[in-house]
């Protein structure tokens, strides 16, 4: 490919970026209330020994749901009702959705970078 080429190439991808952007920054507009770590559904045993939680499986306590994260380098976890879990669970959804959208975001403007370079490297 000539020089010139290179440079429509690098400029229609260019554009083809940005409008993958303006989805992207449109689907950010979108996002609702967000929450860190993650939150699980445990059956337990408790401290009775002659309970029958500690023979038999489906004979354990629960569901109780656990909202678990980091903080200062430990594991923090919160036991919480079912009502609280399904929020909690509904915006840990949208702060995954959050991150992956600006990981695509990251990723967009790499290659906009990219095709930037190319531009400016033979414009006059
Ligand atoms: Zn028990």
């Amino acid at each position: 490919m000539s020089q010139e080429a290179d440079v429509l190439a690098a400029q229609d991808k260019l554009k083809i970026l940005q409008l993958k952007q303006q989805e992207l920054a449109r689907q950010l507009g979108t996002t609702d209330f967000i929450w860190n770590g993650s939150i699980s559904k445990r059956f337990l045993t408790c401290g009775k020994p002659s309970c029958p939680c500690h023979r038999d499986t489906g004979a354990k306590h629960g569901p109780y749901y656990y909202w678990t994260t980091k903080k200062a380098g430990k594991t923090v976890s919160k036991l919480l009702t079912e009502q609280q879990a399904g929020i909690l669970q509904q915006w840990i959804n949208n702060r995954r959705e959050l991150e992956r959208i600006l990981d695509a975001m990251q990723k967009l403007s790499q290659e906009a970078y990219e095709s930037m370079l190319v531009i400016m490297e033979h414009a006059d």
